[in-house]
């Protein structure tokens, strides 16, 4: 007999993971009641994936649950906030149960490991959809929003860029190598990002500025520059690349995937001059990649010192200017 709507959200969802004392009633009844800490603002985002839009059809279920909660995650580390609770609305073609049991396995593994709780949502039959939404705590003022870089700021990234964007291209056939394992670390960069929530979390009062990066650095980056009315000049040599990229497409076509592709969901941050001795000692893993300046517009310089230039959509193709 298939799954009643019921049956299936009281398998597959309803108590699961972690019970926060904060959650005065869960999944169940109308609203769930929440309670945020005293002194403390709700950071919320919202995120929706469309099969065959931001996923493959045939994507492996885990993963999908995965990147839903890693995308909202990567959201609320770019805030600088703690994460808390989850809710979740499914759109679904019929209730395949080896899909939701993977789907909800992907999707518990990383909500238990950062202590969230899922405390309601909804489920309807449709095409399939999933919209999570994510809320979390950060210390009243303390947020990292975009628009507090400053002209003499240092531009941070963490991590190395790119790496996602070329498991895509292995994905779409664009990349190829006879290199299985190779292959399969960069798929996994793209499927199973790492949501950069304890630098996020230890930036707060460091960092001037933060977002993180879904949609290519030049884009992202640009997010800032706008909000903070400043421009930046930031070099090509000094983007960190991975050895798995730079073996995959070599290191031009690295360092436009670093520049423009998404999916990699690290963090790119600016700092003061004064407080670059508080960020070393916190022991991010991260690049220094550039500085804030007064001038509106992002300057991408190369090894010689020329510029670079790039379309504003991240996406788009980049040349020798
Ligand atoms: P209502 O009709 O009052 O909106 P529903 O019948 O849609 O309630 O849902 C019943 C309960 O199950 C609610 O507490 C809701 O938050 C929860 N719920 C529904 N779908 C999901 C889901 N996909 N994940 C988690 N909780 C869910
Ligand atoms: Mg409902």
């Amino acid at each position: 007999m298939p799954l009643s709507e019921f049956g299936l959200i009281a398998r597959y969802f309803a108590r699961r993971g972690v019970e926060r004392s904060d959650v005065s009633l869960g999944v169940g009844d109308d609203c769930a009641l929440l309670r945020v800490p005293a002194g403390h603002e709700l950071a919320v985002t919202i995120d929706t994936l469309v099969a065959g839009r931001h996923f493959p059809e045939e994507t492996d279920p885990r993963a999908i649950g995965h990147k839903a909660i890693a995308v909202n995650l990567s959201d609320l580390a770019a805030m600088g906030a703690e994460p808390a609770w989850a809710t979740l609305s499914l759109s679904l073609p019929l209730a395949n149960e080896p899909w939701l049991e993977a789907f909800s396995a992907g999707l518990f593994e990383l909500a238990d490991f950062y202590g969230v709780q899922l405390v309601g949502g909804d489920t309807v039959s449709g095409p399939l959809v999933i919209t999570l939404q994510l809320h979390g705590f950060v210390p009243e003022g303390e947020g990292l929003r975009r628009d507090g870089a400053n002209p003499g700021d240092l531009v941070f990234v963490t991590g190395t860029l790119g790496d996602a964007g070329a498991g895509l291209g292995i994905v779409q056939g664009r990349y190829f190598t006879q290199d299985e394992a190779l292959r399969e670390r960069l798929r996994q960069r793209l499927d199973f990002p790492s949501p950069r929530i304890e630098a996020g979390l230890s930036l707060r009062g460091v960092a001037s500025a933060a977002v993180d990066i879904s949609d290519g650095l030049a884009a992202d980056l640009g997010h800032i520059l706008e909000a903070s009315g400043t421009g930046a000049t930031i070099r090509a040599h000094q983007l960190p690349l991975s050895l798995d990229l730079i073996d995959i497409v070599g290191e031009q076509e690295a360092i436009e995937l670093a520049l423009t592709a998404g999916d990699d969901f690290e963090l790119c941050f600016t700092v003061p001059p004064e407080k670059q001795t508080a960020l070393a000692d916190l022991g991010i893993p991260c690049t220094c990649i550039g500085v804030i300046e007064e001038s509106p517009g992002l300057r991408i310089l190369d090894e010689s010192g020329a510029l670079l230039t790039v379309s504003r959509a991240g996406f788009d193709h980049f040349r020798k200017g």
